[in-house]
C-alpha cells in the first residue's frame, strides 16, 4: 500500500466521526478496525443519550466537548434526518439529604452553559412524571436519546463517500516512528504500511496502542480500567416521557430510566471493575437494579426486569476521582501527528463530533 495520510485505528463512534471530519479535506484516511464491521464494542453497548453536559467540572474537555457534541449531533440528525429526539430528563433527590447535590449539580451545569435548567420540587416531579417519586428533582429540558448504530453508519457512509478506506479484521498490532511518519504492522497483511499520521481511537486498546510507538503509558497516566455496566429491560409498560436519572456517584450516573427509539425502557448501567472483556449480563444482579431504580419508581418488582446488554468503560480512574478525557497530539513525548484518545468513556457518544473536530485541530500536516 502506498502511504496514506492519516490511519485511524478503531471503528466506533469515534474513530468514525474522526474518519467523516478528516475524509472532507481530500486527505487520504484509513481506518483499521479488529472487527469484522464497526461499533461492536462500547459504541453499541451505551445508553444512547445525547448528555447535556451538567455532570463534568467546569473547564474540562467532557465539559466543553459534551456540550459542543450536544448541539453538533441535534443538527447533524436534523440535517441528516437520522433518529434522534429531545426527550429531556430530571435527576431525582431521593432524600432530603440529596438536595443540596442537585443544587450542586444546578451550579456545574450552569457554569458549563446548560441552558434551561430548573430546581423542582416533589409536587411538580409527581405532575411532570406521575410514575416518579421524590424530594425534588433538576430538570434538564436539552438531553435526549439517538440511535448509536445509526449514528455510526451515518458517520461511515459520509466517509466513504469523500475517499475514506475501512478495513475490517484489521488489527494494529505494532507501529514504528520513522523519518516520514509511522511504519504500521496490520494483522492479514505481509507488509508494514506507511502512514504520516495516526489518530488512536481504539478505546478499550487505547492504552495498548498508545503504547506500541514505545510511548511509556504508565508515565503518561493513560493506565485504563475497565468498568462493566449491565442493563435490564423494563416489561411493565410505564408512562413516562423524560429520561430519569439518580445522583451520579463516583463510578457513574448511577442506574438510570432510559427510552429507546421504539419507546421500550431500560434500567442501567449499574458499574463494576472487571478484568474479563465478557459482555455477559448476570441475571442475579435483578435485585440489585430493583434495589436501585425503586428509590424513585417504586411501582415496579423484580419480574418486570430482564437482562438486556452490557457495555464495559475504559476509565482512567480506578477508584472514582474524575479524570478528563485524554486527546493528545504526542509531539512533545517525540511522536509528532500522534494523536492518543485515551479514557474516552461517557460522555463519548455525545461528544464524538467535537472530539473529531478537536482532532482535525491537532494535527498539522507537512505543505
Ligand atoms: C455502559 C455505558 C453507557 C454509556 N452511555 C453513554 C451515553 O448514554 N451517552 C454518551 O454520550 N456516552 C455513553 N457512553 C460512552 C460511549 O459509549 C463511549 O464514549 C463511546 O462509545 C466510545 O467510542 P470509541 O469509538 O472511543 O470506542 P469503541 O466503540 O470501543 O471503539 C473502539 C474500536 O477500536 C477497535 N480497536 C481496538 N484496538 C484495536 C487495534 N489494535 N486495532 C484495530 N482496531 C482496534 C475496537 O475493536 C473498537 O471497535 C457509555 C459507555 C458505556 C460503557
Amino acid at each position: 500500500m502506498e502511504t496514506v495520510d492519516v490511519t485511524i485505528i478503531g471503528a466506533g463512534v469515534v474513530g468514525l466521526a474522526v474518519a467523516e471530519r478528516l475524509s472532507r479535506s481530500g486527505r487520504t484516511v484509513v481506518v483499521l478496525e479488529r472487527r469484522r464491521r464497526h461499533g461492536t464494542e462500547t459504541s453499541s453497548r451505551n445508553s444512547e443519550v445525547i448528555h447535556s453536559g451538567v455532570y463534568y467540572p467546569p473547564g474540562t474537555l467532557k465539559a466543553s466537548l459534551c456540550v459542543e457534541g450536544r448541539e453538533a449531533l441535534y443538527a447533524l440528525c436534523d440535517e441528516w434526518h437520522l433518529f434522534c429526539r429531545r426527550t429531556g430528563k430530571v435527576v431525582v433527590a431521593c432524600d432530603d439529604a440529596e438536595i443540596p447535590k442537585l443544587e450542586k449539580l444546578l451550579a456545574q451545569g450552569r457554569a458549563n452553559g446548560v441552558e434551561g435548567l430548573e430546581l423542582i420540587d416533589a409536587g411538580f416531579l409527581r405532575d411532570l412524571e406521575p410514575c416518579v417519586r421524590g424530594k425534588a428533582g433538576l430538570k434538564v429540558p436539552c438531553s435526549g436519546i439517538l440511535d448509536s448504530e445509526e449514528l455510526m453508519r451515518h458517520f461511515l457512509r459520509k466517509s466513504e463517500e469523500q475517499g475514506a478506506i475501512f478495513l475490517w479484521n484489521a488489527e494494529l498490532l505494532s507501529a514504528e516512528r520513522f523519518s516520514r511518519g509511522y511504519r504500521l504492522k496490520v494483522s492479514g497483511m505481509a507488509e508494514p504500511f506507511v502512514t504520516g499520521a495516526v489518530v488512536n481511537a481504539a478505546g478499550l486498546g487505547a492504552e495498548a496502542v498508545a503504547g506500541m510507538p514505545g510511548l511509556n503509558t504508565a508515565a503518561a497516566g493513560y493506565t485504563l480500567s475497565f468498568f462493566k455496566g449491565e442493563y435490564f429491560r423494563l416489561r411493565k409498560p410505564l408512562d413516562i416521557r423524560r429520561l430519569v436519572y439518580p445522583l451520579p456517584d463516583p463510578h457513574g450516573l448511577g442506574i438510570h430510566l432510559t427510552i429507546d427509539r421504539s419507546g421500550g425502557i431500560r434500567l442501567g448501567p449499574n458499574s463494576t471493575k472487571v478484568d474479563v472483556m465478557d459482555c455477559d449480563v448476570d441475571a442475579s444482579h435483578k435485585e440489585e437494579f430493583l434495589r436501585a431504580a425503586s428509590r424513585y419508581l417504586p411501582d415496579i418488582s423484580v419480574e418486570d426486569l430482564y437482562p438486556d446488554t452490557a457495555g464495559i468503560r475504559p476509565k482512567l480512574s480506578a477508584d472514582g476521582s474524575f479524570k478528563d478525557f485524554v486527546i493528545q497530539e504526542e509531539s512533545d513525548r517525540g511522536l509528532p501527528n500522534w494523536v492518543n484518545l485515551v479514557g474516552i468513556e461517557s460522555p463519548g457518544l455525545t461528544a464524538s463530533p467535537a472530539i473529531a473536530r478537536k482532532v482535525a485541530d491537532l494535527l498539522h500536516y507537512p505543505g
